[in-house]
């Protein structure tokens, strides 16, 4: 019987020093237990495998019955956490988009309030909007807590994954608890946890063509924080077919780049300045390549830098600039960008 603990001690122990996920770990601990069980109904009485392993099947099978127990309870409590997170994401102390502050909201944005170019007005202008965020990883987990914690009145954010162990190093919003629960309902915990003024909309699900329109055309800004190609053209088409303007971000390994694109106003759009999205392969995701850990804390604040400056009419936003951030030399560099007439989707800066 110690010899089967032993066992799984080392597929467990194996497992977490070759980073398996903890769910395959457990679906192999349940792989050994079926051998096990197995074995002493189609093995004879005495047989020195069945002895090697504790001889009658009772206990094992009172083992089971435990473990499956546990196991009923924690999806049970996951699954209630996972229901109470949307009520817990409303608004708490009062509907965000009322003219006038609350009680206590003056005190929380007094630094806000002092800067000459936020003011009373800017911050009210902030409490009034609206912001979408594609994804709630590495980009989107920053960019998130900081609008919550700028005020930014109504925060959807959109995502269909759920938290795995290898989104800690960087996705700052979700923590060890999280594992498991849709990364849109942890990233609300997080920012409600944050701000109890604002109102958070949570999508569980990926942003598709049939939606994304609509959905745009009920915000006033929409942050990109996705990584991969397909659904940022769909943001920059999207956000160009309604007029919203779309701070994107993105990242790979010690880089790290952004720009606020804007046809309405005549800067230009995402597919101007990339037509084509690179081969596969030429540009590795974050699984692939890796990226550092605070990268996508300073590209995703300065996503929520830019948001607060458009909505706030505080100084010049990166419309038509791309400002390159090189992690590794510590340097920066800028880029201005030119709508390019040819251009399907905004025809070179301007609506469609
Ligand atoms: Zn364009």
């Amino acid at each position: 019987m110690l010899l089967v603990f032993l066992v799984a001690g080392v597929i467990w122990g194996l497992g977490a020093l070759l980073q398996t996920p903890r769910r395959h770990r457990w679906i192999m601990l349940a792989g050994l237990y079926l051998v096990v069980l197995l074995e002493h109904f189609v093995l004879p009485d005495g047989h020195p495998i069945r002895d090697a392993t504790g001889e009658s099947p009772a206990l094992w099978l009172l083992i089971g019955g435990f473990a499956l127990l546990a196991a009923i309870y924690s999806r049970g409590i996951r699954w209630l956490k996972t229901r109470a997170q949307p009520t817990a994401a409303s608004p708490v102390p009062e509907p965000a988009r009322a003219g006038s502050f609350a009680e206590g909201e003056l005190e929380r944005y007094a630094r806000h309030i002092v800067l000459r170019e936020i003011g009373g007005p800017g911050q009210k202008r902030l409490r009034q909007s609206s912001v979408l965020v594609i994804g709630a990883g590495g980009l989107g987990s920053p960019a998130l807590l900081y609008l919550a914690a700028s005020g930014v009145g109504t925060i959807g954010v959109i995502d269909g994954d759920t938290v795995d162990d290898s989104n800690l190093q960087r996705q700052i919003s979700h923590r060890e608890e999280d594992i498991g629960t849709p990364k849109v309902f942890s990233a609300a915990r997080a920012m409600t946890a944050r701000n109890p003024f604002i109102a958070v909309k949570p999508y569980h699900r990926r942003l598709t063509e049939d939606i994304a329109e609509e959905l745009f055309s009920e915000y006033d800004l929409v942050l990109d924080g996705t990584d991969n190609f397909d659904t940022r053209y769909l943001c920059n088409r999207a956000a160009a077919a309604v007029g919203v303007p779309l701070v994107s971000g993105a990242l790979s390994q010690w880089e790290g780049q952004i720009s606020v694109f804007d046809p309405a106003t005549g800067a230009p759009c995402y597919e101007c300045v990339f037509p084509k999205a690179p081969a596969p392969g030429l540009a590795p995701s974050c699984a692939e390549a890796g990226v550092l850990s605070p990268l996508p804390g300073v590209v995703g604040a300065m996503m929520a830098v830019e948001a607060v400056k458009l909505i706030a009419q505080a100084g010049d936003p990166l419309r038509g600039r791309m400002l390159i951030y090189d992690a590794l030399y510590g340097e920066t560099r800028q880029i201005t960008l030119k709508p390019r007439p040819s251009c399907p989707v905004c025809k070179g800066g301007g609506r469609v």
